[in-house]
């Protein structure tokens, strides 16, 4: 079966291919940053607008690319949520009308769960049981994985996502949207040291998180500050060895509770070289196993939808009726892949 897979959640447009027999087979992503970077955030109207120009032309390259054609699609899986609503229905709506027209099942998945599967389209998949890591844009959760659909979330972030921070702290230190790359770009030339930022929620237990007083600490800092450039730099690096530091010790508590042996990072902050790094260095001391999809598969990517999507709908899983989106899904609602009745 080749599932035709369609991410359509905020301001990527992108689409794969994955077989059931060779595994991912093409995939293509459009980026609407520079759409976006003028405003310094996502605006939602124009993410829609532009997911509705670049689908079915991306999906044709997909399709050409590998010398096939749209009857050659067994199944097609689509971003169901969570996301921004606009956005999300361009994605349904074209999955569900290519369903109708090709007569092949259709199925909206969750993004987090597409995050979380990523990275098993790499040569080293982790193995079930294991912990997740998932720190993107719009969440900071630490997930239990049985199994596929199996889920326990053991700690999230109770203000802004990990993403969401570097984006603020990029903004504050004058850097172009979206600022999370760029800020660890800064943050390499940057001297540890000058600045020292809390490690939220870290001296108590429990797996939550919170970044907002850290974004906050930053704010002060930068008043403070002088403005030239090691200045900066040096708050970049702070912000960031808080950030690291921060997921460091709730992610060796975590796989102490839990005695999960895989670590699995996945999310746009998951591209973050530091955090791997140190990630990495945490799961070897607990014996454990680390897991990362490729960096382009970090953020919102087309293949991991494709994936996940396949995996569901192999297992005969189908959408219930109609285009029905879920712009707000909690993710332990989601259950083992099973045929609908
Ligand atoms: P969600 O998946 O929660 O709906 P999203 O899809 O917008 O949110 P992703 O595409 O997974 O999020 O990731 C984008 C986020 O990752 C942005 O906040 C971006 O700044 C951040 N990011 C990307 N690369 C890096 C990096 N190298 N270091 C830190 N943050 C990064
Ligand atoms: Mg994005
Ligand atoms: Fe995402």
């Amino acid at each position: 079966m080749i599932v035709l897979g369609i991410e359509t959640s905020c301001d990527e447009t992108g689409i794969a291919l994955y077989s059931g027999d060779r595994g991912l087979i093409a995939h293509r992503l459009h980026s609407q940053v520079a759409t976006h970077a003028t405003y310094g955030g996502v605006v939602p109207e124009l993410a829609s607008r532009d997911h509705v120009r670049r689908v079915l032309p991306l999906a044709q390259d997909c399709l050409a690319e590998e010398g096939l054609d749209a009857g050659d699609i067994g199944g097609i899986a689509y971003a169901r949520g969570p996301g921004l609503a606009g956005a999300l229905l361009v994605g349904a709506s074209v999955a569900e009308g290519l369903g109708w027209a090709l007569d092949c099942p259709v199925l909206g998945v969750h993004h987090m769960e597409a995050h979380l599967l990523a990275p098993m389209l790499e040569p080293d998949p982790p193995a079930f049981p294991f912990l997740a890591l998932l720190v993107s844009g719009g969440h900071t959760l630490l997930v239990e994985v049985a199994d596929i659909g199996r889920y326990r979330v053991l700690g999230e972030s109770l203000d802004d996502a990990a993403g969401e921070a570097f984006d603020k702290t990029a903004k504050l230190l004058g850097l172009p949207y979206p600022g999370g790359p760029q800020l660890e770009a800064l943050a390499r030339e940057g001297e540890p040291g000058p600045f020292r930022f809390p490690r939220p929620m870290t001296d108590r237990p429990g797996l939550d998180f919170s970044f907002s007083g850290l974004k906050t600490a930053v704010v002060n800092a930068v008043r403070e500050a002088d403005e030239d450039a090691p200045t900066r730099a040096a708050i970049a690096r702070a912000f960031q060895d808080a950030v690291v530091d921060t997921f460091a010790i709730k992610v060796r508590r975590a796989l102490e509770q839990t005695g999960v042996r895989h670590l699995v990072v996945a999310g746009g902050v998951g591209a973050n070289q530091a955090l791997r790094g140190r990630l990495r260095q945490v799961a070897e001391d607990q014996g454990a196993v680390m897991a990362c999809p490729r960096l382009a598969f970090c953020t919102d990517n087309g293949a991991m939808i494709a994936y996940a999507g396949y995996r569901r709908l192999w297992a005969g899983e189908r959408d219930p009726g109609p285009v029905d989106i879920r712009p707000r899904w909690p993710m332990d609602e989601l259950r083992v892949p099973a045929p609908a009745d």
